[in-house]
């Protein structure tokens, strides 16, 4: 029996990973510059975190979530979103009784059972980052704008933003009874979920994806003509601080999003370079979450990003471009060796070398001298050093330069030498 990946699970190898890599180091760089640290929670969590936070009407509680029982009999849930467990952690650990708003992110795994296809998997990545304790629209377009600050420094050209505001819950309260008026009529053109949510959650029909749903939003009444004084006001100083940043943005009224928490602020980040998932970044403004959740009173904001998603796109701008990053070589030095008393230098060699910070690499099993000076090229390394009985004799390894093939003696042992010549400063020197 041929064991496989699991449907809706992938591998990720080089050189892609360099790309994941080259993603995850920019979005920790550019976070730090706005003051957000790293959060590490759980993958599985109880399975009420969800319920209770996500919400037991959305798609991803009543359909998506991979939850089991756990030898004890206890229902654990593999994190489907990062926000539940974040703000979790937080109130567990005491830390929304501070003044200051607490800025954390999170790069991670995330998983949901849903139908497989190019950018939408069962186990996939999120770079997510949850903003708790600010209920200042400053703070909604600083962590937007932190968003696309990331996309463009990933030199992604066409992020779009696109926000709306739900209110809050008596907004969406009055707006709710307008939307289902507005869809009661056509209640035969809707998916048999959405005929259900017509009367439980009519708000959801606007997220539904079934192409006869997608159309009817057009008959839904705009959320923002059911928007309170407050909550207005905080739509209108969230567009003017965007502005005032230079972000461009577009007002989709009917941008709602697949979690029950959100109030006032939603938005999105869309790419044309993605195809039919196109969504590369959803989030907003949670203010009753955490005390939802027995917290204090505490208002906050945040969002999550596909990691896959970006790294494709990343994949199509640098090929369009031609630039990826060199693609580090898994070598600088090949050590080559001969006889048992060269292989025992070899060892010796490498973990001089490695100590220094020379990556190194040699061959155990290969006695042939043939062989390993093919593998060194094959592998892509910059240098090969050769130590057989006469080397070790001669107290002088025979070093070569495997771009030029010029080659020249250094002496044994002296690894701080051989360091310098294989890094930048010795390139030079070598065979002059
Ligand atoms: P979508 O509309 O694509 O289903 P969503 O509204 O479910 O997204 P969120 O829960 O807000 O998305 O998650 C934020 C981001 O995570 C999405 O914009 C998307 O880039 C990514 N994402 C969500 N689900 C998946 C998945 N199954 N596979 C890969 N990426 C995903
Ligand atoms: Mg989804």
């Amino acid at each position: 029996m041929e064991i496989k990946a699991s449907k809706g699970t992938r591998d990720i190898l080089p050189p892609e990973v360099e790309d994941w890599q080259l993603v995850e180091e920019t979005s920790r760089r550019i976070f730090a510059l706005y003051g957000f640290r790293e959060i590490r929670t759980p993958i599985f969590e109880s399975t009420d975190l969800f319920v209770k936070s996500t919400g037991s009407d959305t798609d991803i509680v009543t359909k998506e979530m991979y939850t089991f029982t756990d030898r004890a009999g206890r229902s654990v849930t593999l994190r489907p979103e990062g926000t539940p467990g974040v703000v979790r952690a937080a109130l567990e650990a005491g830390l929304l009784r501070r003044l200051e708003a607490e800025r954390f992110y999170y790069i991670g795994p995330m998983f949901r059972y849903e139908r497989p296809q190019k950018g939408r998997y069962r186990q996939f990545s999120q770079i997510g980052v949850e903003l708790l304790g600010s209920a200042h629209p400053a703070a909604d377009a600083e962590v937007m704008e932190m968003a696309l600050a990331l996309f463009s420094s990933l030199g992604i050209g066409d992020a779009r933003l696109q926000i709306n505001s739900v209110g809050h819950a008596e907004c969406r309260a009055t707006y709710r009874v307008a939307l289902r008026e507005a869809l009661v009529p056509h209640r035969d053109r809707l998916c048999p979920d959405c005929q259900r949510r017509l009367d439980v959650n009519p708000l959801r029909i606007l997220d539904c994806k079934v192409p006869g749903c997608a159309a009817l939003k057009e008959k839904a009444p705009s959320i923002l003509d059911h928007l309170c004084d407050d909550c207005r006001t905080h739509m209108s100083r969230v567009q003017e601080a965007l502005r005032a940043l230079d972000v461009p943005f577009t007002i989709n009224p009917r941008l709602v999003r697949g979690l029950d928490y959100y109030t006032r602020t939603t938005f999105e980040v869309a790419s044309g370079g993605l195809g039919a998932q196109n969504a590369l970044c959803g989030g907003g403004r949670y203010d009753d979450l955490v005390a939802s959740m027995g917290g204090p009173p505490t208002p906050a904001f945040g969002f999550a990003i596909g990691a896959d998603r970006l790294v494709m796109l990343l994949g199509a701008v640098v090929e369009g471009q031609r630039a990826r990053p060199a693609c580090p070589s898994p070598a600088d030095v090949y050590i080559v060796h001969l006889g048992q008393a060269g292989f025992d230098e070899a060892f010796r060699a490498a973990r001089a070398l490695r100590s220094r910070g020379v990556a190194t690499l040699f061959d155990p099993e290969s006695r042939d001298l043939k062989k390993q000076m093919s593998r060194a090229s094959a592998c892509g390394a910059r240098y090969t050093i050769i130590i057989g009985d006469s080397e070790i004799e001669r107290r002088a390894y025979a070093l070569k330069r495997m771009s030029d093939g010029i080659q020249k003696d250094v002496a044994a042992g002296q690894w701080d030498e051989i360091t310098r010549e294989v890094t930048h400063g010795g390139q030079q020197r070598v065979g002059a």
